[in-house]
């Protein structure tokens, strides 16, 4: 970890770079955790497929560019640890889990694990498929507690354990890698929400399955996620339809009718941020949250919710009494600009205590949009 002098973020080149490969942005995007901002090669490769279609036919031009997929598959695999063969495209992070309990048929009432901060409609995709979700033990920041998780994987096995890597409505950094391990040890399968996760923290954490979207950290199109199994974990799904006999198993799990362009621009995507380096952009991304934090705890009353050295680039505040965060949302935007998220309980209704502010900013950011957001507030 490169530590920099304080009120310096580490890695200009890298932020320098990222700005420069997309267009200028309308205002102050610091939304990252929502959707971040692609860069032209990402648009050009997508709008070049969709041309191709109008050209050639969809499923001519889907055909021509199956060599990019497949090394699309490969890298993406790559940023966790898995083949090629493990990855399937999805429409999103929650269409991934979706695709992954229709295949994997658990029975109704089986106990799955997972934080209590669990992201609201991923506890409502557990119940529709008849599961039960129970909390994980954890501390009073919401990280997992990993003498507890190893106490219940000991005592009360649950079928799997579910985790969010980082959740959507806090920038705590779950210990991915030491949960993976503890569940390898104890033969419970560890089932990763990297949705928040792929392109900001490092994810080759040994999870039996990780799931994730395009639009985040990783700066890919809308409307594209990711679903990566193990074998062992994919031998126990059955698909809803068979999938080709030539095709690894996995392939069933991805949609055949899907936005192609998307993801090649996702393949574009994350061939910059493995082009950037991954450890660089992960420093600078964690210098990002630090500043962040730095700036903005107290601002006219504001309150920052993580520790301030949490290795995350998302930092989220509580309000002064009597400020309302949907308003100040959207004031932020129509008055100054700024681009931030606005997050009700409900979003992790186990864990907040109430609404917050979500600042998010990506590698582009700059310490003078860290201050005009404070100076906004
Ligand atoms: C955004 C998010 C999701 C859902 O991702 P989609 O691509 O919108 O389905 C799931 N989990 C977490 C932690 C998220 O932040």
């Amino acid at each position: 970890m490169t530590s920099s002098p304080p009120g310096l973020l580490p890695h200009d080149d890298l932020g320098a770079a990222w700005r420069k490969a997309r267009p200028r942005p309308a205002g102050r995007h610091l939304d990252s955790a929502a959707s971040s901002r692609q860069s032209s090669r990402a648009l050009e490769a997508a709008a070049h497929h969709a041309r191709h279609e109008a050209e050639l036919g969809g499923y001519v031009a889907a055909q021509a560019a199956e060599n990019l997929l497949q090394q699309g598959r490969s890298v993406i695999g790559g940023l966790v640890g898995m083949a090629a063969a493990d990855v399937a495209f999805v429409e999103s992070a929650q269409a991934a889990l979706s695709a992954l309990l229709t295949g994997w048929r658990l029975p109704a009432g089986s106990r799955v694990a997972c934080l209590p901060g669990e992201y609201a409609p991923n506890i409502g995709a557990l119940g529709a498929y008849g599961l039960r979700p129970e909390p994980l033990p954890v501390d009073g920041a919401g990280r997992a507690d990993l003498e507890g998780v190893e106490r219940l994987l000991r005592t009360d096995p649950p079928r799997f354990v579910h985790l969010d890597h980082v959740p959507s409505h806090r920038g705590i950094v779950q210990p991915a890698a030491e949960i993976a391990a503890l569940c390898r040890a104890a033969g419970v399968p560890l089932v990763l929400d990297a949705a928040q996760a792929l392109g900001h923290v490092d994810t080759d954490v040994g999870a039996d399955v990780v799931y994730g979207t395009s639009r985040k950290w990783l700066a890919g199109p809308r409307g594209v996620g990711v679903l990566l199994a193990r074998p062992a974990i994919t031998e126990e799904l059955t698909p809803v339809m068979p999938g080709g006999e030539d095709l690894p198993p996995m392939r069933a799990f991805e949609s055949a009718e899907g936005h192609i362009a998307g993801r090649i621009g996702l393949i574009m995507a994350v061939g910059e941020h493995l082009a950037a380096g991954p450890d660089r952009a992960r420093e600078r991304l964690t210098g990002i949250g630090r500043a962040t934090r730095a700036l903005l705890d107290g601002a006219a009353g504001w309150t920052v919710i993580e520790p301030a050295d949490e290795p995350s680039a998302t930092t989220t505040l509580t309000p002064p009494d009597g400020v309302d965060v949907v308003a100040t949302r959207a004031r932020l935007l129509g008055e100054h600009g700024i681009v931030v998220s606005a997050l009700g309980r409900e979003r992790a209704p186990g864990e907040m205590a109430g609404p917050v502010l979500r600042v998010s900013p990506h590698l582009d950011v700059t310490l003078e949009d860290l201050e005009a957001l404070a100076e906004a507030l």
